[in-house]
């Protein structure tokens, strides 16, 4: 499995018989390739998660977009795409392109992937995290606290081969990491990326050093970085 940075909380994931990208707003896509099916996937509409641009990439493969519904009300965008949009809701199971494709309701907007393609486990957690402000009240952040659990608690002794996740400085020392040790409560990652850190690339060698699960913490240190990791048989 190869997994490539775009930026931002945007990854390309080639798998055996897929190309997956999730996320794409901006920054440089490599050759993608030809002779497989490329599975376009937007968590919510937030401008730092969905760009109208992905529909271009229908124009130069065999492309299946799946997006999270509420960017179907912006149907001007997608006016002239022939390829297939699937729309999806939270809580729901898709069977998409031959990828069993399960969603979490976001703690923000839109909602979460957890992708299968019969060999590997692939979770895109968008912007679904233990968002932690410490201007906001008390009972705000309790909330918070208990919705992101209450989602987490579905993905109860799962394992990802590749987990991507919120890890957002702005959140400060205390909180940066909490979606991720909330993740890790419950289901496991044999890679875990960190993403949306606002190109603050120190977080990811911070959370590496810092945590129990430090060990599947990949390093990114630069849109473009290409992984490949080991695919089970
Ligand atoms: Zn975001």
């Amino acid at each position: 499995m190869k997994v490539t940075y775009i930026h931002h909380s945007a990854f390309l994931v080639e798998l055996t018989g897929h190309t997956l990208l999730f996320d794409y707003t901006e920054g440089d896509l490599p050759p993608i390739p030809k002779d497989k099916p490329l599975v376009v996937f937007a968590s919510h509409f937030h401008a730092d998660h969905f760009s109208a641009k992905i529909y271009d990439l229908e124009k130069t493969q065999e492309t299946v977009y799946v997006l999270s519904h509420e960017i179907g009300k912006r149907r001007r965008a997608m006016r002239d795409v022939t390829s297939p949009i699937h729309l999806v809701y939270a809580n729901e199971t898709y069977d998409i392109c031959g990828l069993k494709v399960t969603t979490l309701q976001s703690t923000d907007a839109g909602v979460a992937f957890w992708v299968e393609d019969g060999k590997a486990a692939i979770y895109h957690a968008g912007d679904l995290n233990h968002w932690y402000w410490a201007e906001e009240s008390e009972s705000w952040n309790k909330q918070m606290a208990g919705d992101y659990r209450a989602q987490m608690a579905k993905l109860k002794g799962k394992t990802a081969d590749v987990a991507f996740m919120p890890v957002d400085p702005r959140l400060g020392e205390d909180g940066y990491a909490l979606g991720a040790e909330g993740y890790f409560a419950f289901a496991n990652a044999k890679a875990f990326f960190p993403m949306h850190f606002w190109g603050d690339f120190q977080v990811c060698r911070r959370l590496k050093e810092s945590e129990p699960f430090g060990a599947c913490v990949m390093e990114l240190e630069a849109d473009g970085q290409v992984f490949d990791l080991p695919e089970d048989e």
